[in-house]
């Protein structure tokens, strides 16, 4: 039986930044995934980088991550866009709250500005009319994710990683694990498998937030940021089981890729027409213009959520060598770069550079335990 440093269950953005970042360590890696390289929640993501700052731990996740994709800013793989992101406000009570989350970017290192009227129509013209302004974080940008966890395989491959394609865990072993064709890996493990983690680790709770999206053809220049509506967050973070909100972006090609949507708890895959038609409805009250484009293509995609809202990322506990990072939900291709350092820090048994309490799996089991 090969004896491996770690062995990476998953190879979605998350596994594929640990596999990459512990291949770059020097561990003999490898990397078990059933499906495409990316294929899974990492497929249909929009591929915003964004800092969300109504948690403290995720905005913390969220800015050093940030930090770390400046270094594939340049890399033709990321098709990394420098757009920028631009929160609007529909009134005078949405704008209010821009000060305070300008503070809170801030002290996280995150350089945002107040937007007025004037300003909001001269950065984006096509907006409706009538809005009150919003918040600029101008150094926000977009990639393509599936091509980017591909890329950080391809590195962890160079780097003596091994990929075992077309492979799934079925059993995690006291010294690794078991595969569907029989095989035994053993070494420590690594568990980076979205919304399938439950099936290796059922004490750990992962639900689906499935999500919807459209694309556009190709309009240039149409739009310049990537747009939000400041209640965005309620619709991302709130208890809603249904939500929508305006959340749209430019492509590099042109498109023009049209979000967002969240259902609790739906599992499957199918395009649900009237929540799309009140998704829609929503990007138009805010892009008149919009309406007149042509689509091309809808899919849907499920965000691997946890009950807390924070990624699962350490050791988890009662399990010897089992690790876990998942639970990322619509922020996993943000967060992927900081939670494959945290994780392989603690691995290592390095302090990491930001807190890692917040996202302990500990925590859920205690909960449970209560
Ligand atoms: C509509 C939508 C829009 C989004 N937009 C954004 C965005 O703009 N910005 C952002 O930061 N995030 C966004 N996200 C969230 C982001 O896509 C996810 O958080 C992230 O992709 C999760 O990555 P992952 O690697 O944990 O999971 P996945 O990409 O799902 O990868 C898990 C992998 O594990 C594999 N696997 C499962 N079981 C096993 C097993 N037993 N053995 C081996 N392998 C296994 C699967 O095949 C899969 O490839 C969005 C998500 C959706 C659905």
């Amino acid at each position: 039986m090969i004896v491996y440093d770690l062995i990476v269950v998953g190879a979605g953005i998350v596994g594929a930044a640990c596999a990459e970042a512990a291949a770059g360590e020097g561990l003999r890696v490898a990397l078990v995934e059933p499906g495409p390289v990316g294929g899974g929640a990492t497929a249909a993501a929009m591929g915003h980088l964004v800092a969300m700052d109504d948690d403290p731990a995720e905005l913390a996740l969220s800015a050093y991550s940030l930090g770390l994709w400046e270094r594939y800013a340049e890399l033709r793989e990321a098709e990394f866009s420098r757009c920028g992101t631009l929160w609007v406000a529909r009134n005078e009570s949405e704008l209010a709250v821009v000060p305070a989350k300008i503070a809170r970017l801030a002290a996280a290192g995150l350089a945002a500005e107040v937007v007025d009227a004037q300003q909001l129509y001269a950065l984006e013209p096509a907006l409706v009319s009538g809005l009150a302004g919003g918040m600029r974080v101008p150094g926000e940008a977009v990639v393509y994710p599936p091509r980017m966890a591909r890329y950080l395989v391809d590195k962890a491959l160079q780097a003596g990683g091994q990929l075992f394609a077309g492979r799934r865990v079925t059993e995690l072993l006291a010294d690794g694990v078991r595969l569907d064709d029989g095989q035994r890996l053993s070494g420590p493990v690594l568990v980076a498998s979205g919304l399938a983690v439950p099936q290796l680790l059922p004490e750990l709770k992962v639900y689906p937030r499935k999500g919807q999206l459209v694309i556009t053809d190709r309009y240039p220049g149409r739009i310049r940021h990537q747009l939000l509506e400041l209640g965005y967050a309620d619709s991302a973070h709130g208890d809603a089981a249904t939500s929508v909100a305006f959340n749209v972006q430019p492509r590099p090609t042109g498109q023009l890729l049209i979000g967002s949507s969240r259902q609790v708890g739906v599992s499957d895959r199918e395009i649900s027409m009237p929540l799309l038609r009140q998704m829609l409805e929503r990007a138009f009250a805010f892009l008149p213009m919009l309406r007149g484009l042509q689509a091309l293509r809808v899919w849907t995609g499920l965000r691997p959520a946890t009950p807390d809202g924070r990624p699962y990322l350490g050791q988890v506990p009662g399990r010897g060598q089992v690790w876990v990072a998942a639970g990322h939900e619509g922020l996993g291709v943000t967060t992927a770069l900081g939670s494959a350092r945290l994780l392989i820090d603690g691995l290592l048994g390095r302090t990491p550079a930001i807190d890692p309490i917040p996202y302990d799996p500990a925590r859920a089991l205690t909960r449970e335990a209560a």
